[in-house]
This record gives structure tokens, C-alpha cells and sequence, in this order.
């Protein structure tokens, strides 16, 4: 076996997640004999003649062209990454963003509308409401897992069911199935974005979910030192999305593909090792005299537990949670009082980062947008890595001590 996945060969469902990882989309042997890809740095690809160029327009020859339509390393991460969702192909972008944009751009035309569970990245919801909206698309919110309210809300003009799970960074948990079958049932197409979930926490393609979007640079990637986004769904289904990202140039360059593919080989470790510490600083966090209330699925008290112990095989190193009785600067000062975690926005590297909503991500936005949002003074958010659990919990100790 020259190549361990192949979008027909069924040996690889049977694989586990750090095979996969380790090995899927990858040739036995690669150029130079050596046991990693090589990093191809080429704006473009040259032919030997003439009948090649035509062989290649022809489809009879499949090879590279020119850099904006692809490259060697990511056709691997590619494959890669569809065999980790249990995908038939994935779409590699320059950034999460870019591949949202790339999937609705493609998907979405002037009258057509999209409905959103409204706990969502706050840039994909601009992105909705504030430009789409100028190509004549309509968006509509819901609240976050009213599986009712979003039926309701499909017209004949629905033409996609969006949601994250978990939210941010309330980590809410969709009912995956329940939410592809109103979709299935309605005939829209529908896109968890699992960035959060993660392939090893979640499986949105197995519940029946169209497309999965991941913001690589998070967990996939997972060292805080490159930004990417994937999208996995049908190989029909992502044909023009394809296209389109070809003309629209949001893909990634061949050195930060390299570092993805080196980051992909411990994802299954390191995302061991942030549930682990996830479950135990949500537990430390729970029984803390200074906590007013904490958020995280895997802790029986959120209201998602049930479903989430139903859909994640963990709960993600992402850890939300509100200091009692404390406003915005008391809140702040618990931020600044943590050693190990940097004080940043992002989650899923091996460093832990620490922040607060409010400031971070809605500063600008109205005390009324902030309500909306659930997004009170005194919440913290904090992205555990791989830390040793130990140190990351004598150190919130100590920062809720001052
Ligand atoms: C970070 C993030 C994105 C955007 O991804 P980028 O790689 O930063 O463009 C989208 N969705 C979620 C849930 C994210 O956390």
C-alpha cells in the first residue's frame, strides 16, 4: 500500500485518530527517499510539452499548475484531514475565515437566506449580516440549540443551517443529529463549525452534517504559530467551493502547510491532554468559593451536559467562567494575576491563554450588544494547552487568591 488514504479505501474508518494523524494522505515513499514531505516552494509548475498542457486541461493528467489552484502539501494536509472527519474530501484555506467566506460565497445567492444559531464567532456573523447582506443575502438568528425556532425560521429562500459546537464561549452543544435531520428533512444543506469540537471530540460528519469548517489554526495546528482553516464535506458538494477559492486566492502558503502537517502528527495527544486539563480546571474552577459560575460541558451543571456527553468522546481544553460578585477592573486584575497562561485571544496551542470577553473581543460593542451576547464584566475565558494540570490549577489558585 503505497498511500494510506484514499477517499474509496475502507481500512481507514477503521483506524484510530494518531494513525490517521501520523499517516493519512501520505505517500510510503516521498521524493528523495526521506521519511517527511518536502515543503514546495513553487508559484508554479512547468510541463514538459505541449500535449502535456493539453492532457492536464483534458483532466487525463492530474498534477499542479499554478500555486493559486493548489500544491503537493496541500493535496497531503488535504487527505489528511478529510480521513481525521471521516470526510470525503477537505478544502484547505489561507484561515478559518477565509473558508467560511469561501463555503457561503459559493453556496449563497442574491435572495437566498442563512440562518445562524446566534452563539457564534462574532467575525462570521459580520461577515453575514454586514456584507453578504450587500450581495442580497439574508440572515436570520435563532437562539443557540432552539431546534423549533430554527425550523421555523426555514422559507423556501433557506439555502443553509449554520451553527458552532461547542459555542463560544458559552459552549453550548448541538444535538448534531437532530440538527442535520431538520436539515436532511427540509432539503438545506447545513455546516457545524467544529472548530472547538475538534475531529477527535467531535463527529458532525457521522451524525449527517454537510460540512464541517475548522479553524485550523486552533486545535489542528496547535502550536500558535500559523493560521489555517479546513472545510470537509462531500466531494461533489465542495467541487465549486473548490473553484471558487481558486479564483479568490485564499489559500495557505507551502511553509505553513508544513508546520500544519508537523503540528496534525500529536493532535491526538495534545487534544488528550487539553481535555484533561479542560475537566480539571472546570472542576477546580466549580468548587471555588470565588466562582460565581463555570461553563463547561463536561461539568453536569451545564445545561448541555446530557448532549454532550452524548456527542464529544471529550470537552476541549476551553474553560468559561464568571467571578462572583466582581465588575470589569476586579475581573481583570484575576487575568493579570495568572503566570502561566499569556493574556491573548485563540485557544487550542500548547500554551495556555487567558482573557476577558468583554474586553478582548466586545470593548466596542453597546452594554445592550453585550447583554445580547451574554457577555457580562466578570466572565473570563481561559484556553487551557498542554501545560502540566497541576501547575495551570496552583496557579489560578493563586491568582484567585489575590
Ligand atoms: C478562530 C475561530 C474562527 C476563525 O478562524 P481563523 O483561523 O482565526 O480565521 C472561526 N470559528 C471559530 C469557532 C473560531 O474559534
Amino acid at each position: 500500500m503505497n498511500e494510506l488514504h484514499l477517499p474509496d479505501d475502507d481500512s481507514t474508518q477503521q483506524l484510530g485518530i494518531s494513525t490517521l494523524a501520523v499517516h493519512a494522505g501520505e505517500s510510503h515513499l516521498k521524493p528523495g527517499n526521506a521519511i517527511t514531505d518536502p515543503i514546495f516552494c513553487a508559484s508554479t509548475y512547468t510541463f514538459p510539452d505541449t500535449q502535456s498542457v493539453i492532457d492536464f486541461i483534458e483532466q487525463k493528467l492530474p498534477r499542479e499548475e499554478y500555486g493559486r489552484y493548489g500544491n503537493p502539501s496541500e493535496k497531503i494536509v488535504e487527505r489528511k484531514l478529510a480521513a481525521l472527519d471521516g470526510g470525503e474530501d477537505a478544502l484547505l484555506y489561507a484561515s478559518g475565515m477565509a473558508a467560511i467566506v469561501g463555503l457561503l460565497m459559493t453556496k449563497l445567492n442574491a435572495g437566498d437566506e442563512v440562518i445562524f444559531f446566534d452563539e457564534c464567532y462574532h467575525r462570521s456573523r459580520e461577515f453575514c449580516t454586514k456584507h453578504l447582506a450587500r450581495f442580497g443575502v439574508t440572515t436570520r438568528q435563532v437562539k443557540a440549540c432552539d431546534y423549533d425556532a430554527m425550523e421555523a425560521a426555514i422559507t423556501p429562500a433557506t439555502k443553509l443551517l449554520v451553527s458552532e459546537s461547542p459555542t463560544n464561549p458559552h459552549l453550548s452543544v448541538v444535538d448534531l443529529e437532530r440538527f442535520a435531520e431538520i436539515g436532511r428533512r427540509r432539503g438545506v444543506e447545513t455546516l457545524i463549525d467544529a472548530t472547538l469540537g475538534t475531529p477527535y471530540n467531535l463527529r458532525p460528519i457521522a451524525a449527517g452534517v454537510d460540512y464541517v469548517l475548522h479553524s485550523a489554526t486552533k486545535y489542528l495546528a496547535g502550536h500558535n504559530d500559523l493560521l489555517a482553516g479546513v472545510l470537509v464535506g462531500g466531494k461533489e458538494q465542495l467541487e465549486p467551493v473548490r473553484k471558487l477559492r481558486g479564483i479568490m486566492g485564499a489559500i495557505n502558503s507551502p511553509h505553513n502547510i508544513y508546520l500544519l502537517l508537523r503540528g496534525l502528527k500529536t493532535f491526538e495527544l495534545r487534544m488528550e491532554r487539553h481535555n484533561q486539563n479542560g475537566l480539571a480546571v472546570a472542576q477546580f474552577l466549580a468548587n471555588h468559593p470565588r466562582i460565581e459560575r463555570v461553563f463547561y460541558p463536561g461539568l453536569p451543571s451545564h445545561p448541555y451536559h446530557e448532549v454532550a456527553q452524548r456527542t464529544m468522546r471529550g470537552f476541549g481544553g476551553l474553560v468559561t467562567f464568571l467571578v462572583k460578585d466582581a465588575d470589569w477592573r476586579a475581573t481583570a486584575r484575576v487575568v493579570d494575576a495568572a503566570r502561566i497562561p499569556r493574556i491573548g485571544p485563540s485557544l487550542g496551542g500548547v500554551e495556555s491563554l487567558i482573557e476577558q470577553p468583554l474586553v478582548m473581543s466586545y470593548y466596542e460593542c453597546s452594554v445592550e450588544d453585550r447583554q445580547r451576547f451574554g457577555i457580562p464584566d466578570n466572565m473570563i475565558r481561559l484556553a487551557c494547552g498542554i501545560e502540566n494540570t497541576e501547575d495551570l490549577i496552583a496557579d489560578l489558585k493563586q491568582a484567585l487568591a489575590s
